[in-house]
């Protein structure tokens, strides 16, 4: 059901949000009773004050979470019955989906409609499936001297993880590892990015409401500096999965060598190359997947294809359609059902993502389309400095800084190359290794730049496939460890060995 825009606006007036960290199966405020003040980037409105947690915070979450992993009500439980519990919280998630929709928009302001179409959807599908998979999963007996031992392989879930996450997908970045972390029988204590708090709170509820046991999903709102630090940092969390910037993701490993050696899990930033080989089947539709790609969630995808990779000669064809998208695409008011580009997070990351389109102006890239910020309808004049155009740079070298650095907007840097070679030179040219799509009619080019392209994921003649049955992460200072798929249960279980002797 589609609803208006009045519709929306009338239910924000009425939604009051839980604004308190969620520990024990409960909301608690902070110890030292510390909150902060969540705006809305939509229109500035106040959501809430929220708890800000520190690491006594962290340390009652984690003590839950290790008593309630001890007591074995859910790590020791029948796959089976997790398996129940957890289906029953994917339902209730889907009950809530209008209202987890909404305080996901109203946080970090993507599109309502995508929070309904894509965020909520997803996060249900996900721990559905992590559901599902738990009792279908072996351990292993090794080929050992079968006259002399019986050698088992178990996998058994590692204790408690800490889960820590951005702002641009709050609640699928959540149920990535939730679903495995919880399946498999640990505990966790999740910080939600400070930007976007809301939806995670009110995830840790509804599972409550499932039947999850008290203390084995933890929720500490707060800053990363304080809270995420103290996380990192506990010397009774076995691992952590990390979703966010490099910068904080090799924080991450140094809280790791600091404490207690945790495992560490990291996905990381991006700066994914885009490659449109002259051969490409339809330069034009090619141009249009590629900026719907660029521009989804305002950019604010660690997978963007923010580096068009352009073979000379189709050069024009390309930019000329792929700026009439950028053009067509305006920011909108994110509670009406009919935008697609939303607001960006927070002032903050509006002003920096313009100082990066400041930035390509001054080293000489060709600015095509967009590059102003806009009040959209609806939206009164002074409310929210964070609607950004989708803006389209041609002509740069891959080595101006908007081509280097991340700038997580709706900002595409193009780049022309030569040839294949050039192409895979200046695509491998980068600290990142995430996404990466190469498009062409040409099958030994395409397998050629697939295997050659240093990212976790590479797409051929699309960009942006999607399913949870395909691990998802990637190369280089991108991570490591990965989302989705069964592999990623690998991340949340330790192996362990148990021999026994026969014929004593
Ligand atoms: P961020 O790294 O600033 O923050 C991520 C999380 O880390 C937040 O919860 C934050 O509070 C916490 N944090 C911040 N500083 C910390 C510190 N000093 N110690 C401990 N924790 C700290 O990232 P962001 O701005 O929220 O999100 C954008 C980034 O996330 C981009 O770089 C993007 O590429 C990345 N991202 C990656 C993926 C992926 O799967 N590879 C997916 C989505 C986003």
């Amino acid at each position: 059901m589609t609803y208006s825009r009045d519709f929306w606006l009338d239910r924000a007036e009425t939604l009051s949000p839980r604004t308190g960290m969620f520990i024990n199966g409960r909301l608690a405020h902070a110890a030292d009773g510390d909150v902060f003040e969540d705006l809305s980037p939509v229109d500035g409105r106040v959501l809430g004050a929220v708890a800000s947690g520190k690491s006594e915070d962290i340390d009652r979450a984690v003590k839950a979470a290790r008593k309630a992993f001890d007591g074995g009500h859910w790590s020791r439980r029948h796959p089976r019955e997790r398996k129940k519990v957890m289906l029953a919280w994917a339902a209730l998630i889907e009950k809530h989906a209008e209202e987890l929709a909404l305080l996901e928009t109203l946080d970090m302001g993507k599109p309502i409609s995508d929070a309904l179409a894509v965020d909520v959807p997803a996060t249900v599908g996900c721990i559905r499936w992590y559901a599902e998979a738990i009792d279908k999963v072996y351990g292993e007996v090794a080929p050992t001297d079968p006259e002399k031992s019986l050698a088992l392989i178990l996998r058994e879930p590692m204790g408690v993880i800490g889960v820590v996450v951005p702002w641009n997908f709050p609640m699928i970045m959540s149920a990535w590892k939730l679903g495995p972390a919880l399946a498999t029988g640990n505990s966790v204590v999740l910080k939600p990015a400070e930007q976007s708090p809301l939806t995670a709170i009110r995830l840790a509820e509804l599972a409550v409401e499932a039947g999850i046991p008290e203390g084995v999903f933890n929720v500490v709102t707060g800053y990363g500096e304080t809270a995420g630090r103290a996380l990192g940092l506990h010397p009774d969390v076995d691992a952590i999965g990390f979703t966010g910037s490099t910068e904080v993701g090799k924080l991450f490993l140094q809280y790791s060598g600091q404490s207690n050696m945790k495992r560490v899990y990291l996905e990381c930033g991006g700066k994914s190359p885009n490659i449109v080989l002259a051969d490409c089947p339809d330069v034009k539709a090619a141009a249009r997947a590629s900026a719907g790609s660029m521009f989804f969630n305002g950019g604010e995808m660690c997978t963007a294809p923010s580096r068009l990779l352009v073979q000379k000669g189709i050069e024009d064809e390309l930019m000329e359609e792929v700026a009439k998208v950028a053009a067509a695409t305006r920011p909108g008011h994110p509670l009406d059902p009919s935008t697609s580009l939303g607001a960006l997070v927070s002032p903050e990351h509006a002003e920096r993502v313009m100082s990066y389109i400041e930035i390509g102006r001054q080293d000489g890239a060709k600015l095509i389309a967009g590059g102003k910020r806009v009040v959209p309808e609806g939206i009164g004049a002074n409310e929210s400095p964070c609607y950004v155009e989708p803006t389209v740079f041609a002509g740069a070298t891959n080595s101006m800084r908007i081509a280097q650095e991340e700038i997580f907007g709706p900002v595409l840097t193009a780049i022309p190359f030569n040839d294949v070679d050039d192409a895979i030179r200046i695509a491998n040219d980068t600290q990142y290794g995430l996404a990466g799509a190469v498009w062409t009619r040409d099958i030994d080019k395409a397998i050629r730049v697939s295997r050659a392209v240093r990212s976790g994921m590479v797409y051929v003649n699309s960009y942006d496939a999607d399913d949870i049955t395909v691990p998802f992460g990637g190369y280089k200072q991108s991570g490591f460890g990965r989302d989705k798929s069964l592999h990623a249960l690998e991340k949340y279980t330790d192996l362990k060995t148990v021999w026994i002797a026969l014929g004593s």
